[in-house]
């Protein structure tokens, strides 16, 4: 019999199910929130918000990351903001507006319930962050001043100048050191877990490695969260931070929990271009710079070939030469179109030869019309950082004056390029947030919940805090409300023996190895499969070829890697092996998932499923529903199991931003 999944959307009209569901749901005894202690792995906007928000409420709160602070969680480094439909400016946004923006953006594969609660909770974590003292730029008036971002036509992003999410991450972390003084949080740095325990069919603790002294260590509770980020650094380039991993997601998938939409991974349109095959990381300029950057390539091949070879320069070719593509293709949103359209066009433009670098992989992101219109200190006001982080980089500042054309200014363009950037995949959760393993919550980016086959710019901030400071905190409670008349258990029970076994096992294995290669060439191998076949562009041929090189490299990793030193202390190598190992069962959960999704639909492009123009070609009839699968052992196809998607509100129709 085929499984059947609840994903327990309470009934009724969807503007009214959140309510609903408050309205009616249990809560846990004040006096009994003592006794139930909870775990939460991950210390990122979405684990710190929990963790704060739990300890606020009573809970006794574990909470564990692997950086040395909690400040130094990747949320630090999103940059360019939030959004929420407070519609300060007037501009007819509005809770619905954001939930259909949002849903429209995700290429209508995200569940519409989740959608609409997003939508309903953005402007409480607005009040939120503000109480807290989160710096938000304003008006001269002082209003919290907002502005765009892709696929919507209102200013609804709130930020603080390029550094959004270390300012959020700032007024998280307080909370939570308020609560970690009140003795309510116990915070664990520099922890890892390695693994989830189950007893009874329940999530009843972890296994986490003190990545200082190597040593591994127990931990129980009457619910497990995890809030471990995303699985970007499969593809070893990405945006994301070096230590981002997928280990804790991965264990807990091989564990029983479902991951969901595997497939959809974000490409950003507007990175620092690759420059070289020694470079470990890539570097984001900010969605935000595409309210007043204009992206083009120019009209004439010609142009295009002087410009690889470095015989000309963008600023010498004049304004009628310059083709503003997405302004040209998509009139209506112009250079805000949603990240997989732009990211897409980007890659067209470059494989038919109008690249502008060397390489011929690269676009320009030109500030010369904002710059005339506004003049540069505006400009400096909203992007300044942005400016001198890819001048520190590349040597070009992009507010240097460099050649004037029949009487117009010319500034020096930025170069950019797409790259992997955030993965709306994840660990399947139903509405309360709880994956398929009773008691095993996950929250913000490791889960999948409500960006569909796209995530729009500015909303990966915004359903990370939704999570952690207004969803999970009530729904978990229904869980709870039941937990508190069991006594937690110990760690003594053959549960945890069991799983720590299994952990040293590992850690031996990696160990004993002994072979020639580093875990960086490795993983770097890895990232170029991942890139060639499970990238941009997919078809059924390449993913088969994808897969089998992902099986054969891992036979490579199994037998011929060298990790360095001993199990004991630290050792960062032992520490990368451990995440390269789930790097490969998600990166083959990835090419699994897009070879079983014959449509294309927001990050997921299948070639042969794309319109006369290039745009994805959905079929609603045969994919219209999230893609969960269940682990089935190393090396076997895992089992997909799916969640039909319901529309009540919104109508499915092909995506248009066009007019
Ligand atoms: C360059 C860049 C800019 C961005 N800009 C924006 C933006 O402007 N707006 C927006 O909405 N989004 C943006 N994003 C996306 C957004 O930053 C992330 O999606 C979001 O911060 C993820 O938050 P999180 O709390 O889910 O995970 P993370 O911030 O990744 O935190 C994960 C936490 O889990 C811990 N952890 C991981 N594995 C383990 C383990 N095994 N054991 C213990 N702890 C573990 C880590 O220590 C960390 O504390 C940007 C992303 C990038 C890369």
């Amino acid at each position: 019999m085929a499984k059947v999944i609840d994903s327990k959307i309470p009934a009724g009209p969807v503007p009214e199910k959140w309510k609903e569901y408050k309205a009616h749901q249990r809560l846990v005894n004040p006096k009994n929130k003592l006794k139930l202690d909870v775990i939460v792995v991950g210390t990122g906007l979405a684990g710190a918000s929990a963790a704060a928000s739990l300890g606020e409420m009573g809970f006794n709160v574990i909470n564990l990351c692997i950086q040395d602070s909690p400040r130094r969680a990747h949320s630090i480094a999103a940059q360019g903001g939030i959004n929420a439909a407070k519609c300060y400016q007037n501009d007819g946004d509005s809770v619905y507006r954001l939930f259909y923006d949002t849903v429209k953006g995700g290429d209508y594969r995200a569940r519409e319930a989740n959608v609409y609660r997003l939508a309903e909770v953005s402007n409480n974590i607005i009040d939120q962050c503000v109480a807290q003292g989160v710096p938000f730029a304003r008006e001269y008036g002082g209003m919290l001043a907002n502005r765009s971002f892709g696929g919507a036509q209102v200013s609804r992003t709130f930020y603080a100048k390029g550094q959004t999410g270390q300012q959020l991450l700032l007024g998280a972390y307080s909370s939570q050191s308020c609560q970690v003084k009140a003795g309510k949080v116990k915070l664990y740095t520099r922890y890892e877990m390695e693994d989830v325990v189950i007893v009874d069919g329940r999530a009843r603790g972890i296994i986490a490695k003190n990545l200082v002294t190597g040593e591994l260590e127990r931990f129980s509770a009457n619910a497990v969260v995890i809030a471990t980020g995303g699985y970007g650094n499969t593809y070893f380039l990405s945006t994301n931070a070096m230590g981002c991993n997928c280990t804790a997601a991965v264990q807990c998938y091989r564990k029983g929990a479902y991951f969901a939409n595997p497939s959809y991974v974000q490409i950003h349109p507007t990175c620092i271009p690759v420059h070289g095959d020694k470079q470990s990381k890539l570097t984001l300029m900010s969605e935000s710079l595409r309210n007043d950057g204009r992206i083009w390539v120019p009209k004439n091949i010609e142009d295009a070939k002087a410009l690889q070879a470095g015989t000309k320069q963008g600023w010498e070719i004049p304004e009628e030469d310059r083709d503003y593509y997405l302004e040209r293709r998509y009139p209506a949103f112009g250079n805000l179109v949603p990240r997989d359209v732009a990211s897409r066009a980007a890659k067209e433009r470059c494989d038919k030869g109008f690249g502008v670098n060397n390489t011929g992989l690269a676009v320009f992101l030109d500030f010369s019309e904002s710059i005339n219109r506004l003049g540069i200190d505006v400009i400096m006001q909203r992007y300044g950082n942005l400016f001198e982080m890819y001048e520190e980089i590349t040597d070009v500042f992009p507010g240097d004056v460099a050649n004037e054309i029949n009487g117009v200014k010319y500034y020096k363009p930025m170069m950019i390029y797409p790259a992997i950037h955030y993965t709306m995949g994840g660990i399947w959760v139903d509405y309360e947030l709880q994956t398929s393993i009773p008691g095993l919550f996950a929250i913000g980016e490791c889960n999948f919940s409500d960006h569909g086959a796209n995530r729009l710019g500015a909303s990966a901030l915004m359903q990370g805090l939704a999570d952690g400071y207004f969803v999970l905190p009530y729904t978990i409670q229904n869980y709870l409300a039941d937990q508190a008349i069991w006594a937690k258990v110990g760690t003594d029970r053959p549960e945890f023996d069991e799983a720590e076994k299994a952990v040293n096992a590992e850690i031996d294995r990696l160990m004993n190895i002994k072979g020639k290669r580093s875990v960086d060439s490795i993983h770097k191998e890895l990232g170029h499969i991942m890139w060639e076949y499970v990238g941009m562009g997919r078809t059924a041929e390449g993913l088969k070829i994808g897969l089998k090189k992902m099986h054969e490299l891992e036979k490579e990793f199994d037998t011929n890697l060298f990790v360095p030193g001993t199990k004991e202390g630290l050792n960062i190598e032992l520490d990368k092996a451990i995440h390269l190992r789930d790097f490969f069962t998600m990166g083959q959960l990835v090419a699994f998932d897009a070879l079983s999704r014959n449509e294309s639909c927001g990050g997921h492009f299948r070639e042969e499923y794309q319109t006369e123009e290039g745009e994805a070609k959905r079929d609603d009839e045969n994919y219209f529903y999230v893609g969960c699968w269940e682990y089935k052992g190393k090396g076997n196809e895992p089992e997909l199991i799916k969640e039909p998607l319901e529309y009540e509100a919104i109508k499915v129709q092909t995506r248009n931003y066009k007019n």
